[in-house]
Order: C-alpha cells, then structure tokens, then sequence
C-alpha cells in the first residue's frame, strides 16, 4: 500500500522532545516496513519556539499546520517560561494552533491494556478489557459563551457569570463525529446532558436525536452527567462512545483517564471540519504535560506519544492495520514486563524511554 501523508512534527518542551524522539522511530519504521510515504516536517511551539523566535506560535508552525495532513505535538510548557507575560507563555502556543485549526472535537479514548490492569485504582474486574471513546465539544459551550465577567454589585458584593451556549450547528457536527467514531467502534453512542436543568442541554438532546436519526444502526443513549460521573467508576465498561459537552468533557474525559492508571499511557486527538475535498484538520498529542520535574532524565514514558501517532493513523490516514500494529507492539512490550517509571511495578523491569521505544520497535519488527 502507498500512502503520502505530511505531517507537521511539534516535540514542544520537557519530555515533549524526548517522547516525540521515540515516536519519530515509529515513523520511519512505517516508512521503512509498510511503504508508507510520511513527510515529516519539523516545527516549533511552546517554549522552544518562544526561545528561538520570540513567539510560542510562529507563524511558520501555523502555515505549515494548515498545510499538513495531520499535526503531531509532543507537549508544551516549563518553569523557565512561567514569568513570560501571558501571551507570550508556551500554552498560549497550544491554545493557539487549537484555534488556528479550528478543532471542534477532541477524543480521548481511555484503553486499559491487560497487562496494566492491576496498576488501575479500581478493581481489576471494572477495568480489564475497557476500551471506551470520550468524545468533547471543544470550541463552545460555557467556556466560551458571552456574556461572560464578574461585576460590582455595590458594596462588597459582586456577581459573577458565564453563560452556557451551543447553536444546533455545533451539536449536530460534533454529534457526527460521534456516530462516525462509533461505526468503526462497538455502534453505541452516549450523549451526556443536563437536560433535567440546563436548557441550552435540552436543545443538546434533541439535536443529538435527530442526528442520531440520520444513523439508524447506532444505538443512542442519553445520560444526566451526574449518573456518567457515577458510572464511568461503577461499571466503565457499560459504555462505547461517550460525547458531551465542553465543560461535561473536560470533567468526565479526566475520570476516564484515571480508569487507565498513568498520564504516561494517554493519547488524543483533536479534530476540525472538512474542507471540500474532505480533508480534516487534526491534531494528534499525548495528555500529558512537559513533566519538568523528569525532564532531561531519559525517563519519561513514550506510550502515550506513540499511541497518538497509532490514532493518527487510524483516524487521519485511514490505516487502520498499521494503527492496530502500533497498538499490539505497545500492548506486547507491556505483556513482556517493560515498564517506564510512572507504571513501575514490583517484578517488572524498569526501562528508559528509549529502551520503551526500542522494545516497541522490536515488536513491530516481531510481528511485521
Ligand atoms: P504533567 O503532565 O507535565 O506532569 C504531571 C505528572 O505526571 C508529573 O509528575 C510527571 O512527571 C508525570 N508524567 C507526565 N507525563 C509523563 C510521562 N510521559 N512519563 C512519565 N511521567 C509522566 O503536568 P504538570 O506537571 O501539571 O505540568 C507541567 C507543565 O506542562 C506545565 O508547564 C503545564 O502547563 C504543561 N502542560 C502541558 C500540556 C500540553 O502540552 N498538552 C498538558 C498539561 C500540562
């Protein structure tokens, strides 16, 4: 099979650099094994970027992020940044390629591979096997909603306000992506409201319906987020895609992320709109931060940075065969016992990042 996919490499700050060393290896394997042309072009964001051009966001990166199939980031941010004014901080690197990109729809999907299934906080029986997608409204809803602010009421007394506002518009794309995830998946979706109180969460529900209506061979649910809340730790398993909200997500998306055990293991992805010939803008990055306090040491866990990569061959390129390879390399290096630090157990063996990234590259070849 050929392929000739760009892709803009952002390795950011910290462990960012570090982590995106070992998922470059995963590229040029793929090109190397699969006949898979990636052009990989390298790119600065963050505090990386602030040092060398005085902006965390170049315009350079922002041109070449719109001209790429797909972005994969690393991660940004560190304590020798945190005095910068705010608008020059490495976050605001991030926030701003979201918003140059237009991503609307964040995933994180939470997989608990077999192998780490004791090193969860739950019992092992709720988590063994789970393989669910939270899906997030990204661009709107009450962190976004105008009006906004806190005001003088007089006195000592002040108000404070944000308003929580969706069009049908934004409900039915990210709904689409919802159903779409989902007919690759297990065919379930999810919504999760307020409905009871919120209207703006009312309209949420019957716009998800009849976008659901549009995909009759997925089955829909709705849930009030205080029960999602309760169970996503009660019984996880129970669900395939989950999609909500803004604020619901960022919440929700975070106690799914704790079902799995390390930051060290999470990726995600975020998406924009299609242009005309159907080409989406996305994002690929792992959850994780730049983790100054490991930075440097050659410790950090590459996984979640090489399952972004695994996500950004299933949903920006289509491979799903090569995604699935990624997936089971990383799933057999766990099996053999190799741990980073952050999943450390007793009886396994401690590995660096790039003895983690080798084995995964060994598995590859194993099984290729
Ligand atoms: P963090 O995710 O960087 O680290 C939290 C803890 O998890 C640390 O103890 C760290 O050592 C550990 N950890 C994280 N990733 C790991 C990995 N791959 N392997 C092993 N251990 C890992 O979050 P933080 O400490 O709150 O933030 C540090 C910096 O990163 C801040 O500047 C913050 O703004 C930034 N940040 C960036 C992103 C991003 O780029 N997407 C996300 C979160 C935080």
């Amino acid at each position: 099979m050929a392929a000739n996919k760009s892709v803009l490499f952002l390795p950011g700050d910290g462990i960012g650099a570090e982590v995106a060393a070992e998922v470059k290896k995963v590229i040029d394997w793929m090109g190397d094994n699969r006949a898979l042309e990636f052009d990989v072009t390298d790119g600065l964001i963050g505090g990386t970027a602030y040092d060398q051009t005085g902006s965390p966001l170049p315009r350079e990166t922002i041109e070449a992020a719109h001209a790429a199939d797909a972005v994969l980031l690393g991660a940004v941010g560190g304590p020798k940044w945190e005095t910068l004014p705010f608008e020059d901080q490495p976050e605001r690197g991030l926030l701003g390629i979201r918003k140059e990109m237009g991503l609307f729809a964040n995933l994180r999907p939470a997989l608990v591979f077999d192998a780490l299934a004791d090193a969860s906080t739950l019992k092992y029986d709720v988590v063994a096997g789970l393989d669910i997608m939270i899906l997030r409204e990204l661009s709107s809803g009450i962190y976004f909603g105008e009006p906004r602010g806190i005001e003088d009421l007089g006195g000592d007394r002040r108000r404070g306000y944000n308003t929580l506002t969706y069009t049908s518009d934004e409900v039915r794309r990210i709904g689409e992506v919802a159903f779409d995830l989902a007919a690759k998946r297990n065919k379930r979706v999810c919504s999760i409201d307020k409905a009871n109180v919120l209207q703006a969460t009312v309209m949420w529900r019957e716009e998800m319906i009849k976008v659901g209506e549009r995909h009759p061979d997925i089955e829909l649910s709705h849930m009030y987020v205080d029960n999602a809340a309760m169970q996503l730790v009660r019984n996880p398993k129970q669900f395939d895609v989950v999609v909500t909200t803004n604020m619901f997500g960022d919440i929700l998306s975070d106690c799914a992320a704790m079902l799995t055990g390390s930051l060290g293991m999470l990726p995600s992805a975020s998406l924009g709109e299609p242009d005309e010939s159907g080409n989406r803008p996305a994002l690929y990055e792992p959850v994780h931060g730049s983790a100054p306090d490991i930075a440097g040491q050659g410790i950090a866990n590459p996984l979640a940075m090489i399952l972004s990569f695994s996500m950004m061959l299933r949903y920006s390129f289509d491979l799903a065969g090569e995604a699935d390879a990624v997936d089971a390399a990383v799933e057999a290096v766990l099996a053999k016992g190799l741990r980073t630090g952050d999943i450390m157990e007793d009886g396994k063996t401690r590995v660096s990042t790039e003895e983690m990234g080798a084995a995964v590259l060994a598995e590859l070849s194993a099984a290729a």
